[in-house]
């Protein structure tokens, strides 16, 4: 057998697998399985984007662009980030990316040399460290609790600072938590992270799901002081409800663009040109649809935390939000079930619902529930799920 990359040893196999692959099981045994895993929005994208992508396809709109992306989208994206958060963003600031996913990981490509250490707060996206693992860097990782929201703060970083450390994530809201940085908390990270000399990429990918009294929180005003220092990722996929459609941005000083668009140009080139001019329409389009879908999804959410709070032996803080909560479970492990995956497992068997195990975010006192699905489906999955746990 050909020896494979020492990169490649490194990275985990996603922690999903094995519970995907015994829901396909029991699926093909003919038993209905309620998925809580999605990690992709069940509303329907607005017409904007589908008008967007009809037109392309109108226009023969075929050929190779640019590989940041064409002028005009990166316009698009200038215009709605200066518009929510007065990032000063200007043309040569943004790259179009195969969904937020590949501006992270490029980041880690452009940034991370061996060694370097990147912080990363935990519960975190389980990409997170396999992508500073596959750039050769060390992800470091940052505890927190579900007693403090999650939260981390500068005095907690601190400690896990080096001489190495050279980035450190933010991602609010959060998943797996839906917990959320208000301005002057995220701010107050970030004003540490920079006086340390650490740059900061901020993950804002659900920075539109958030469930009032909670605001949008956002690094514009810290890319605007030290467009160097800071790297904004963000996309259409969760807000937009195009996740197939892969696209991503990242927003940052013109001199980290350009090498994010030379690896681009030597690796994926640019995203699919007709993804990019519905991203265009979508962006630049009607966005009352969005406060509709925080109003669905809040709803949803305090239903499935009122269902969850009620169930003894588990505890969930108030996720403000993304679609997911991150309850605290590890009061109901038995000497049998006695981690995150074996409840995961347990619930899949018996209750026949696919959840994603803590572990698999860095945190094992935790599993994550999504939202993301009908009220219905909710009720009918919490019901089997509160049965089984009856029963454990
Ligand atoms: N960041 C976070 C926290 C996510 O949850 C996801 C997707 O699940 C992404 C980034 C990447 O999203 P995409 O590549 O679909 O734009």
């Amino acid at each position: 057998m050909v020896a494979f990359s020492k990169r490649i040893s490194m990275v985990k196999p996603s922690a999903t697998l094995t519970i995907n692959a015994r829901a396909s099981e029991l699926k093909s045994q003919g038993v209905e399985v309620i998925s809580l895993a999605v990690g992709q929005p069940d509303l329907p994208p607005p017409k904007s984007v589908l008008d967007g992508a009809r037109e392309a396809i109108e226009r023969v709109m075929t050929k190779y662009t640019p590989a940041a992306g064409l002028p005009e989208v990166l316009d698009a994206v200038c215009e709605y980030y200066n518009r929510f958060y007065d990032a000063g963003a200007k043309r040569e600031n943004v790259i179009i990316t195969n969904g937020g996913k590949q501006g992270l990981f490029n980041l880690m490509q452009i940034l991370v040399d061996p060694g370097d250490e990147v912080l990363i707060p935990a519960p975190y996206w389980l990409s997170y460290p396999a992508m500073v693992i596959l750039a050769g860097g060390v992800p470091k990782i940052v505890p927190t609790d579900p007693e403090n929201n999650f939260m981390t703060s500068p005095s907690e970083l601190e400690k896990h600072i080096t001489e190495k450390t050279k980035i450190l994530i933010l991602n609010t809201p959060s998943n797996p938590t839906g917990c959320h940085y208000a301005q002057k908390q995220f701010d107050e990270i970030c004003e540490f992270a920079l006086k340390k000399g650490i740059f900061i990429i901020s993950d804002e990918i659900y920075d539109q799901l958030i469930y009032p009294p909670a605001e949008p929180t956002s690094a514009s005003k810290w890319f605007k002081k030290y467009p160097d220092k800071v790297a904004i990722v963000n996309g259409l996929a969760k807000s937009f409800a195009v996740p197939g459609w892969r696209i991503g941005y990242v927003i940052s000083d013109s001199t980290v663009i350009k090498n994010l668009s030379k690896l681009q140009g030597q690796s994926t080139s640019n995203v699919c040109s007709i993804a990019q001019i519905a991203a265009l329409k979508g962006l630049l389009g009607d966005l009352s649809f969005l406060e509709e879908n925080r109003k669905k999804f809040l709803e949803r959410r305090n239903y499935i935390l009122k269902r969850i709070n009620s169930i003894k032996g588990i505890s969930c803080p108030e996720p403000m939000g993304a679609f997911y909560v991150f309850p605290k479970v590890d009061g109901l492990y038995t000497d049998e079930i006695n981690n995150s995956t074996k409840l995961c497992e347990y619930l899949l068997d018996k209750a026949h619902v696919a959840l994603v195990p803590g572990a698999a975010f860095g945190d094992d006192r935790c599993i994550r529930f999504s939202y993301a699905v009908d009220i219905s489906v909710l009720e009918r999955a919490m019901d089997q799920v509160e049965k089984a746990l009856r029963e454990l």
